[in-house]
C-alpha cells in the first residue's frame, strides 16, 4: 500500500506532512523550558528567544501558556530576572568582583559541602560558584586564590578588586593580608548600604530560591543541593541581566561566543546512560536509568547521580526519558513546603510557614542525619 510520496534524500524519504508543517521535531514546550531553566520567570524566557540571545532555544507550542508551576508557587515566587544595579560603570573583566558566602546548610552534600562561595564579575556579570566544607581562613582562602587564577589563566587579565560584605566573618586577616601580598584592592562594605554589596549576596538567595524549586520539582534529596545550585550558576549565566544591555548573555560577555541551550534539561530528569562495559552480556540491556544533575560550563558531558551507589558521575551517552504528561512529575504539592526547605538558612517568607508549626508534616525520623557520610535517596519524603 503506498502511504506517501515524497523526495528521497540519500537513503531516507523526507516526508512533509500536511497540518504539522510547524513541528519542530527536536523542541520542547514554554512549559518544558521553563523547568529546564530552572524555574527562570517566563518574561526573561521569551526575551532570550525573542531577541535571540542563545542559539538552540526551539519551542514548540508556541501559543500555549505556562500551565501554573506548583514548584514555584511552593516557594512562593516565580524568579525574577537578575538585576544588578550599581552606581559605577565597569568595563575590564577583573576590574570589580563581588563575593559572598552562603551557609552553613546543614545537609552535608556528597563531597561534604556546607557552604558555597559565588564571585560575579561587574563588567561581565558573569558568576563562578566554589563550595567548602568549613569557612575556616584557608579554606576561604583557597577559592579565593582558585578564582583569581582562573580568571587570569582564562582571560589573561588580573583580579584588581574584591568586593566584601563586612557583615560576614568569613573574611579575615589571612584573605585580607594574601590581597595585600598580591596588590589586590578591596571594599568592604556595610550590610545593605549600597546597591553593590547587595549583588552578591541578592545572587546568592536567588540561586538558592531557584534550588528549592529544582530540588522540589524533581522530589530529590536535598543531599544534591551542591549540584543543583552549580547548575543553577551555570544556568545563570546563559540567562538574560539588566547588568548587559547589548541583548548578551553573561556567558557570551565573558566567553566571546554565543551560549548554546540545546543540551540544557530539566535538573533532576530521568536519564538513560549508556552502560560502557565491554563484557556486559549481549542479553543485558545496554542502559540503566539515572537523574540528571547538571552541565559543566565547558563539558559536553551530563552529570547524572547513580542513585543505588550515590555517586555523581558523567557520560556523553546519554538520552532524556521526556515525561508523558505535566502529571507524571513527581512533585506533590501540599500544605506544607517541601521538607527540605527547613534544613536551609530560612528566607523571610518561609519564617511564616515556621511560625506555623501545626502546618508542618515533617517526621523528625525521616530527616538525613548530619554526620552520615551518604545520605541515602529520600524519594520518600515527598511521595506520602
Ligand atoms: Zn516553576
Amino acid at each position: 500500500m503506498l502511504l506517501a510520496v515524497d523526495d528521497k534524500i540519500s537513503r531516507l524519504y523526507q516526508l512533509c506532512l500536511a497540518g504539522v508543517t510547524n513541528c519542530v521535531l527536536v523542541a520542547c514546550t514554554w512549559d518544558e523550558w521553563h523547568h529546564a531553566f530552572g524555574h527562570l520567570n517566563m518574561k526573561s524566557l521569551h526575551y532570550l528567544k525573542t531577541h535571540n540571545i542563545v542559539n538552540g532555544l526551539e519551542v514548540h507550542n508556541r501559543n500555549a501558556d505556562l500551565y501554573q508551576c506548583k514548584a514555584c508557587l511552593a516557594g512562593k515566587s516565580h524568579v525574577q530576572p537578575f538585576s544588578h544595579k550599581s552606581q559605577r560603570k565597569y568595563t575590564e573583566i577583573g576590574e570589580m568582583t563581588y563575593t559572598d558566602l552562603f551557609g552553613k546548610v546543614d545537609q552535608k552534600g556528597p563531597c561534604g559541602e556546607h557552604y558555597f562561595i559565588s564571585f560575579t564579575d561587574a563588567a561581565k556579570a558573569h558568576s563562578c560558584v566554589n563550595f567548602l566544607k568549613t569557612k575556616e581562613a584557608n579554606v576561604v582562602l583557597d577559592a579565593i586564590k582558585k578564582y583569581v587564577t582562573f580568571i587570569f589563566t582564562q582571560t589573561g587579565k588580573k583580579v584588581k578588586c574584591f568586593c566584601f560584605d563586612s557583615s560576614k566573618e568569613y573574611i579575615n586577616q589571612e584573605v585580607l593580608d594574601w590581597l595585600k601580598l598580591q596588590g589586590i584592592n578591596y571594599k568592604i562594605t556595610a550590610p545593605k548600604s549600597s546597591a553593590q554589596n547587595g549583588i552578591a549576596e541578592c545572587l546568592n538567595r536567588t540561586v538558592i530560591e531557584c534550588t528549592h524549586s529544582m530540588l522540589a520539582s524533581a522530589s530529590l534529596s536535598l543531599f544534591l543541593w551542591p549540584e543543583a545550585v552549580q547548575y543553577e550558576f551555570y544556568l545563570k549565566n546563559i540567562c538574560p541581566t539588566h547588568a548587559l544591555h547589548d541583548n548578551i548573555t553573561p556567558y557570551e560577555a565573558f566567553w566571546n561566543h554565543k551560549s548554546n541551550v540545546s543540551n540544557v534539561e530539566e535538573f533532576g530528569a530521568k536519564v538513560w546512560v549508556l552502560i560502557q562495559n565491554k563484557h556486559i552480556n549481549k542479553l543485558q540491556p545496554k542502559a540503566k536509568q539515572h537523574i540528571f544533575v547538571g552541565l559543566g560550563e565547558h563539558s559536553h558531558a551530563y552529570q547524572y547521580y547513580n542513585q543505588e551507589t550515590w555517586q555523581i558521575l558523567t557520560s556523553q551517552n546519554v538520552t532524556f526519558e521526556k515525561p508523558q504528561t505535566r502529571a507524571d512529575r513527581s512533585f506533590q504539592f501540599n500544605q506544607a513546603p517541601p521538607p527540605n526547605v527547613l534544613l536551609l538558612p530560612l528566607l523571610e517568607k518561609e519564617k511564616e510557614y515556621i511560625s506555623h508549626p501545626n502546618k508542618l508534616q515533617v517526621d523528625p525520623e525521616m530527616l538525613p542525619t548530619p554526620s552520615t557520610p551518604q545520605v541515602p535517596p529520600l524519594h520518600a519524603y515527598y511521595t506520602s
